[in-house]
Formats: C-alpha cells, structure tokens, sequence
C-alpha cells in the first residue's frame, strides 16, 4: 500500500536491490561453478516485493524462480515470459489444468498427482516439467524415500510429462549436521536406485536452502541450490562456509516519532499496564504497531534505534503505535526516524535481534511486514 504521493512515510521497509544483487553474486563466487541458483522468491520474495526482487535476480542470473503457488507464479509471469519457474508446495487437483498456462515446473511427490497432471497437460496438449521432491526426513511434501520407485516409473510414463528434477529439503540443516547428513545419504540412496546415472547431467539435483549451504557436498550430483534467506543478506545460522559469504542486509524496517512526552514516576504504559515507569520518564509515541508487523511479542523486550541509540519498548505493541523510552536522549524530536531493524548512525538492530526479541524467527518476521507498510526501492539498476 502506497501513501498518496507527497505524504511523508509514517513506517516503510527499505529495500536495497543493489545488495541483493550483490548477495547473489557473493554467493554463487562461495559455489563451484557448474551449481546453478535456484532464487525462492515465493511470499512476495520474503515479503520484499515480488516484481523489484525477481528483476534485480534477473539480472544477477539466477537459473531459476521458485515459488510456492500459481499466483506467485503468475505474477512473475507479469515480468517474465520464460524464465524457468518451480512451484515448491503440492498443486491442488482443480489447479493442475493451469499449470500449463504459467508454464511452471510442478513438484510432484505421489503417483496420484503425477497421472493428474498428465492427463492435465495432454488436454491442454503441453509437455510439462516435473521436480520430483523426495521425503528424506522432513515429514512434509515428497514422497518418502523408501517409496519413491513408483513416482519415478510413473514420470516416465507420463506422455506429457518431463522429469527436470529431483530435490529433497532439509529440517535442521543449521541445528543438526548428523541428521542432515543422513537426509543427504537417503536422498542419494534412492537417487541411486531409481535415476540412472547416465541421464542426471541434464536433471536439477538439488536439496540445500541457504542453511544446507554449511554442509553442502560439492562432490557428488548436486548441482542446484535453493536461496531464499541468505540472499536478503540474513545468515541462518553462520558457520565455515556463510562466514565467507559477507552477504548484506537487503532490508531495513523504520517508523517516525510521532509524539515525545514526559510522564511521572509511577505511571503505567500501554494497554493491560504491564510495564511501570520507575522514574519520571521522556517517552516517545512511534507511528507503527502490530498493523505494521512490529510483533506484539516484542512488548517491554525491543529496542528501537533512535539518533542512533537503541531505545526499550515499554509495555504493549499497540496495532498503530509503540512507546518507546528516550529519557537518555533529550535531543529526540517530533518527526525523528526510528530504526526497527536496520542501521541509524554506525548502530544497527539485525533482523535476527528483532525477530528474538519477537520470539520469532527471520523469515516469519520478514512475512509478517503488513501491506500498510510500502516498500522504498533504494540503488534500482542505472543508479
Ligand atoms: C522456502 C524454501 C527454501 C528456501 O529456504 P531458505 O532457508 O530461506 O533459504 C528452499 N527450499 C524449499 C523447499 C523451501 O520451501
């Protein structure tokens, strides 16, 4: 949601394409150069704005888009006629007849769904590329990976479709090497059993997201990664290899001073009083809430950067306004710029520090930025 122009920005995101640019290429120069990068842009690109973030990815050379939904899909097709496009989550069976129309790649992970989307593809006479996900131990999409054989024979049989793929996804790549190596070893395991090796060259064999990026194997068949996070510039979970990847934040969240006033010893902030000033306070009055996305779990826990000094939260995040302590700077104005997350005068808020205090984690703070708030392009191409 954009303002009417010419009004000032009360609370915004701050998106700058070219460090997302420059994250792709950081990332890619970590990698062996035959791994092609699979950008994931599904949820509006982490929430940053779909069409900005696609074009920039362009124009780094990403191999491919995935998304989670046709009408992620279809809005990339807005911006992009062919670019190659994966759809990660399972199709319903009323939406495989629109496949062709985005020409997407579909995960497939049963062999119900693959004879669907055959006969989907055939009435709409058009070869369609296939993922098969296989289920290593996430317990989520693909099929289980002592099953696969059927899906893998019913590909082949599939007139109209083409296998692209095969992939798996990691549960705890940054928490648990012992069981991501062993989600690796299954995967090759039925890899091995059920793909021949002579046709792999031409196939996507992918299984690392930004965290599985620490203990990718580069030997072997892998050559596809899945980047979501760590191309916004957000580190999962630092280890050997992200350590050399000196990925940038892409995005910045930041809000005004709407209001600064003195209150008395005594008084209780917010909705519910849970925090009670303990000395004659100067507060200030932010002009974003939890209908902006600064999450009601960070009530009395976050700072907020102001001058670029952090400031505590005092008591409840309300749905248009947060309260903020500034005692310490006398200094702070009516129309001053609040930091959530991000850097104000050599300070900075990570958004890995935000998303603790909101007892979330990265990414869902990212999806939790609402549409009140309008996205600020900084450095577009030509800049
Ligand atoms: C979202 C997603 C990714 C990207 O994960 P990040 O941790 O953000 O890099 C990769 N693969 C699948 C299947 C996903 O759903």
């Amino acid at each position: 949601m954009s303002p009417p122009s010419g009004l000032p920005l009360r609370c915004w995101a701050e998106i700058d394409l070219a460090a997302l640019e420059r994250n792709l290429r950081l990332i890619r120069a970590a990698l062996p150069p035959h791994i092609r990068y699979v950008a994931v842009v599904k949820a509006d690109a982490y929430g940053h704005g779909l069409p900005q973030i696609a074009a920039r990815l362009m124009h780094a050379g990403a191999d491919l888009f995935a998304v989670a939904n046709l009408a992620e899909a279809a809005a990339l097709r807005e911006i992009t006629p062919d670019w190659p496009i994966l759809l990660l989550s399972p199709l319903l069976p009323e939406e495989m007849r629109f496949a062709p129309d985005y020409d997407v790649a579909v995960t497939v992970s049963s062999v119900e769904e693959v004879e669907r989307l055959d006969r989907a593809a055939a009435a709409a006479r058009r070869q369609l590329n296939v993922h098969l996900k296989i289920d290593t131990g996430m317990g989520r999409a693909g099929v289980w990976h002592e099953e696969a054989g059927p899906v893998f024979e019913a590909v082949r049989c599939a007139a109209y479709l083409r296998l692209a793929g095969v992939f798996t996804h990691f549960s705890s790549p940054g928490e648990d090497p012992v069981f991501t190596a062993e989600q690796r070893r299954r995967f090759l395991a039925a890899l091995e059993a059920h793909q021949p090796a002579a046709g792999r060259e031409a196939l996507f064999i992918h299984a690392d997201n930004s965290a599985g990026l620490e203990t990718i194997e580069l030997a072997g068949p892998f050559n596809a990664v899945r980047v979501g996070l760590l191309q916004f510039g957000v580190m999962p979970t630092p280890g050997a290899l992200l350590a050399e990847v000196p990925a940038e934040p892409v995005f910045s969240f930041r809000t005004r001073v709407g209001l600064v006033k003195s209150l008395p010893a005594g008084t209780r902030i917010s909705y519910g009083g849970t925090h009670t000033l303990a000395r004659s306070s100067r507060v200030a009055i932010l002009t974003a809430g939890y209908g902006d996305g600064i999450p009601r779990a960070a009530s009395n826990r976050g700072s907020i950067l102001v001058r670029g000094q952090r400031c505590p939260i005092l008591g409840r995040v309300t749905m248009d306004q947060t309260i903020i302590d500034v005692t310490h700077l006398p200094e702070v104005h009516a129309g001053d710029e609040a930091v959530l997350v991000g850097r104000q005068l050599g300070e900075e808020i990570p958004l890995t520090e935000f998303s603790r205090h909101a007892d979330t984690i990265p990414w869902e703070t990212l999806c939790s930025v609402t549409k009140r708030v309008p996205r600020i392009y900084r450095t577009p191409l030509g800049t």
